[in-house]
């Protein structure tokens, strides 16, 4: 902790999330795409350190390709929500109240209610 900065966070103290579309999309039907959304922690440092609230590891083998902050938008596409996610982030962080990223934010934060 710095005394000349004795306000300033941790460098990995947890200060915000942001959303994290996952692809490929998950369904595709009359409605458009659909695309996965998920939460992603963000440190004081601006790092986005661990894997999604949900727990999915999103650097793992398996794991399909990403996108910070945005992704795959437009008048056919739909943000899905991650409902594991959401019920994380009402658990561990009722104080973050916003979600970061241009898509898929709002949803998220419908889903929260
Ligand atoms: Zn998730």
């Amino acid at each position: 902790m710095s005394a000349r900065w004795p306000d300033a966070p941790a460098a990995r103290e947890i200060v915000a999330l942001t959303a994290c579309q996952q692809a490929p999309p998950i369904a595709r039907d009359t409605d458009g795409v659909l695309y996965l959304v998920h939460l992603v922690r963000v440190a004081a440092n601006g790092g986005t350190p661990g894997p999604f609230l949900c727990g999915v590891d999103r650097f793992g083998p398996d794991a399909t390709s990403w996108s910070i902050g945005g992704g795959v938008s437009g008048p056919a596409v739909r943000q899905g929500p991650c409902p594991g996610c959401v019920t994380r982030w009402r658990r561990d962080y009722p104080g973050i109240t916003e979600v970061r990223g241009s898509v898929g934010a709002a949803e998220l934060m419908a889903a929260r209610g």
